[in-house]
């Protein structure tokens, strides 16, 4: 393991960490139990130093570094595993959908209350026509890249009203100024506004989904941000040239990916710096860095 990690870098990514998923996230959603999470990091931390990730970008070196990252905010990151990181020193990023902020319910988790109602075919009889796709779940063609996500999020909205499901419905995902947190160890960044698939959108949408989300954690004090930016869905069919340049043109410094993998090189697009993440699941870190090694060597 020593010699696997002086040579691959890991960035850890989560997004739920609840000791039990609410049955309405029910089961798609990546949770790792806080527990098993802390224990990830003190696994790590015999081989490695945790970093930010924007430190990972800068540094001469990232070899020997790691860095631990959530994309979505779920609340359950700040109620549960928080508090414990800052006690044991372990810096981490959460790259926040602006849209919770403002109460709305992330699309994804817009699909994930129709999966789990067991709606999915009445739903589909609403979509317009063409946007479900031949060999694909609901869950998957919802967020392929030949589906506008702004009309799909659209779709699903006018199915879920007329249900009546998101009226009473609180995002699960971090939605109060107040639940930030104000700590050396945790800086905060742009994960987009409203979790679209960016390549399915012009570039003037994709403009607008990451300038809104800098205006809401603009308007956030006293907290630390992070100038990397991280791509919804975070493979490479989910985001395009127009997104670095915009991405550029907002002074990010680097963005990063989702793609199961470790870093070996820097890796960049249009001279732009890509980091790989990888997601691990809810068991013992070990055997899974061996077996992303060899997803990444493959
Ligand atoms: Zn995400």
């Amino acid at each position: 393991m020593d010699r696997l990690l002086r040579l691959w870098t890991p960035v850890l990514l989560y997004h739920g960490s609840y000791p039990e998923v609410p049955p309405e996230l029910g089961g798609e959603l990546h949770n790792v139990t806080p527990e098993q999470l802390i224990q990830h990091t003190r696994y790590l931390r015999k081989y490695v130093r945790f970093v930010p990730v924007d430190e990972l970008v800068t540094a001469e070196k990232h070899h020997g570094l790691a860095a631990l990252t959530f994309d979505d905010a779920y609340r359950s990151v700040h109620e549960h595993v928080a508090g414990p990181l800052i006690e044991e020193g372990v810096p981490f990023t959460i790259f926040v959908n602006g849209s919770s902020l403002e109460g709305e319910v992330l699309w994804r988790d817009k699909v994930r209350i129709v999966i789990s109602n067991d709606w999915v075919e009445e739903c589909e009889a609403g979509l317009p026509p063409g946007m479900k796709i031949p060999g694909l779940s609901f869950y998957k063609y919802t967020k392929d890249p030949r589906n506008d996500s702004a009309v799909v999020d659209a779709a699903l909205t006018r199915f879920l009203d007329s249900k009546g499901a998101l009226a009473t419905r609180r995002p699960p995902t971090v939605d109060r100024p107040e639940a930030f947190i104000d700590s050396p160890l945790v800086t905060y960044g742009n994960h987009s506004h409203r979790h679209y698939v960016l390549s399915s959108l012009t570039k003037e949408q994709q403009r607008e989904e990451i300038l809104r989300t800098e205006e809401v954690l603009d308007r956030i004090p006293n907290i630390r941000r992070s100038r990397v930016f991280s791509i919804p869905f975070g493979e490479r069919k989910h985001f395009n040239e127009e997104t670095i340049e915009v991405l550029r043109e907002y002074g990010f410094e680097a963005a990063v990916l989702s793609r199961q993998r470790l870093n070996l090189r820097r890796r960049r697009m249009d001279g732009f710096p890509l980091l790989e993440r990888f997601m691990p699941n809810d068991d013992r870190l070990g055997p899974q860095l061996i077996q992303f090694r060899r997803l990444a060597s493959a």
